[in-house]
């Protein structure tokens, strides 16, 4: 379920001048709407009714250099007026992690250098830190809801 690939088009009119004003940066904002695409998908495909969704859990490579408070702010926003509104986001980010084919070096790189920590050599290996995707949708119960499911 890689996120980069869903569309987000149904969230071209949104008031952008909100969105930045609330202090969510572009980057956050592009992520959060393929976010907000494919979480409602999986509340359409699983038949999650509007007002279900508790938390949202997002794994992100720390390649994707996303800073979790503006990446919640834009999730809070891009989620509001659908059926995942009033959803938290739960973000869990993996570190960068390479392998140095050259000397058999494993370990943490620290951008902006991506060099191997034993032989400097540059043709390492990233084992981690470029993943982007929804781990899991928590989802209150049926008697959790107050009012009764309706389809949309
Ligand atoms: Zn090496």
């Amino acid at each position: 379920m890689a996120l980069s690939m869903l569309q987000s088009e149904i969230y071209l009119f949104l008031p952008w001048a909100t969105v930045f004003n609330a202090g969510a940066r572009m980057h956050e904002i592009a992520i959060g709407q393929n976010l907000v695409a494919a979480v409602l998908q999986e509340m359409r495909q699983r038949q999650v009714p509007p007002g279900a969704l508790r938390v949202t859990r997002v794994v992100a490579g720390q390649m994707h250099q996303i800073v979790p408070e503006a990446l919640a702010t834009a999730y809070d926003l891009l989620s509001r007026d659908t059926p995942a509104a009033g959803s938290t986001l739960a973000l869990r980010v993996l570190p960068l992690e390479a392998r140095c084919p050259a000397c058999g070096w494993r370990g943490a790189l620290e951008p902006p250098v991506f060099l191997c920590g034993a032989c400097g050599q540059g043709g390492i290996e990233l084992l981690s830190g470029n993943e982007l995707y929804l781990e899991s949708l928590e989802v209150a119960s049926a008697d959790d809801l107050e009012q009764p499911a309706v389809a949309p």
